[in-house]
């Protein structure tokens, strides 16, 4: 994102004549995935959909291609592009691609305006950054990529000229809340604090002990909003909220000590900016990330996102309330580990990617996830992330620690047991 975002030429306008705006959506089965066609579908005069991406729902795919047409269909997953073409034998003018020359060809072809970056987890990376490199408008929701990432990321956003739009809902609620030459200026625009709001997920009420035994089904039944299931453990983890501070200093060049996390409930303020004259600007919303998105696709304009009014009157009331990092140290491991700097995130991520997943499959306690992530960041030296293969290359190795660490796992160490 640079200091100043400037309409790209290509911007979408009311103007009828205006060319429409190309849409690569990667992740095109997932929830965000979902919920931006759903935005798309509002309004077929202004967005036309160029690519749609995923990983192994080949049905899925093969559905949402017969409904926007778009000229090619990437799944990531090789071994299912046949069955992706047999799919598609009635729409000759979708083009079936597959892996991540796939990937990266409908990312970066010139007749692409927009990316949408919605795969989940560090498998965005790379896609995400050769969009940014191609220097496209760039919606990221894939909050990992730049936790991996962050200053090799932004530094291509500058030099490519690419325009970086926040699609986390707290996110976009700041970057709304900033004034649109200053995004990045905390000092000049008299920010004086991000208040970063956290719903506290489906488990902020339990004790530690409650935490214990918690299962999957229950991790992934949020409060407010409905999600994948891996940001769904984060939320109730609170990692998730540990990324988005990273995500946070990354954007809006913002130092720690000046986002500070607010826990509240009700998920309507998105997030704050407080100004150095007192005031503290929100931005309010129901919950649904279709709000944030059609934000971000239209901008600088406004469309309409198919969202529910606020009745204030129904809600009454907001509360707010410190995160408690004893029941949840998730976040204070993302904030160790941006403070370590280096590969330290990517390592954090990783090790998060593989602890989740455990959780999901049962291999692995809810408490266990944040024990697993502390000892594989304590195994790991902090290495230089100039560069995207020193990043993966630590992003794998902290995997492989990972695996290694988990309970029943041969060659594991006697660490694992109190995992
Ligand atoms: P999801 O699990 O619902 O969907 C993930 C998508 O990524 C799917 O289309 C899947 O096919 C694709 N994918 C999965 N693994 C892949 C791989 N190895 N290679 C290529 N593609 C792969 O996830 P989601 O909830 O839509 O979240 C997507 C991203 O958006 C995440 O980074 C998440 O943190 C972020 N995000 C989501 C929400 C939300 O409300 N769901 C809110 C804020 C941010
Ligand atoms: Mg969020």
């Amino acid at each position: 994102m640079q200091d100043t975002l400037n309409p790209p030429a290509t911007a979408a306008t009311q103007d009828p004549q205006a060319p429409r705006q190309q849409v690569t959506l990667l992740g095109a089965t997932g929830s965000i995935g979902t919920s931006t066609l759903d935005v798309i579908a509002r309004h077929p005069g202004r967005f036309q959909v160029y690519a749609l991406t995923a990983h192994s729902q080949v049905a899925e795919l093969a559905r949402l291609c017969f409904r926007f047409r778009p000229a090619f269909a990437v799944i990531s997953n090789p071994e299912l592009a046949p069955q992706l073409t047999q799919l598609l034998q009635g729409l000759p003018e979708t083009t079936v691609l597959a892996g991540s020359d796939g990937l990266q060809q409908v990312v970066t072809a010139p007749a692409v305006d927009t990316v949408m970056a919605a795969i989940v987890g560090a498998a965005g990376l790379a896609p995400t950054l050769a969009a940014v490199h191609g220097g496209k408008r760039v919606l990221l929701a894939n909050k990992e990529a730049l936790v991996m990432s962050g200053g090799l990321f932004m530094d291509a956003v500058r030099d490519h000229g690419a325009t970086l739009l926040p699609i986390d809902s707290e996110h976009n609620a700041i970057f709304q809340c900033l004034p649109p030459h200053q995004i990045r200026q905390m000092d000049g625009a008299g920010v004086t604090r991000i208040l970063l709001t956290a719903s506290g997920g489906p488990f902020r009420e339990m004790s530690l002990e409650q935490l214990e035994t918690v299962t999957p089904d229950q991790a992934c039944a949020h409060p407010n909003w409905s999600m994948g299931r891996k940001i769904s453990v984060d939320s109730a983890t609170l990692m998730n909220k540990g990324l988005e501070l990273i995500e946070a200093c990354w954007l809006f060049n913002a130092r720690p000590d000046q986002i500070q996390v607010h826990v509240h409930p009700e998920s309507i303020i998105h997030s704050m900016v407080e100004y150095r004259d007192g005031s503290v600007l929100a931005q309010l919303g129901s919950p649904d990330m279709r709000t944030p998105i059609a934000n971000a696709l239209a901008w600088p304009e406004r469309i309409d996102a198919g969202v529910a009014p606020l009745d204030l009157f129904a809600l009454g009331r907001f509360n707010f309330e410190p995160p408690d990092e004893q029941r949840f140290p998730c976040l204070g491991l993302a904030a160790a580990a941006f403070a370590a700097g280096g590969t330290a995130p990517a390592v954090l991520n990783a090790a998060n990617e593989i602890a989740v997943a455990a959780f999901l499959e049962g291999q692995l306690g809810f408490t266990g996830i944040p024990r697993l992530i502390e000892t594989v960041l304590g195994q790991m030296p902090v290495q230089s992330a100039a560069t995207l293969a020193s990043i993966m290359d630590q992003d794998q190795e902290a995997r492989d620690r990972a695996l290694g660490l988990l309970p029943g796992r041969s060659g594991s160490s006697a660490g694992n047991r109190s995992l």
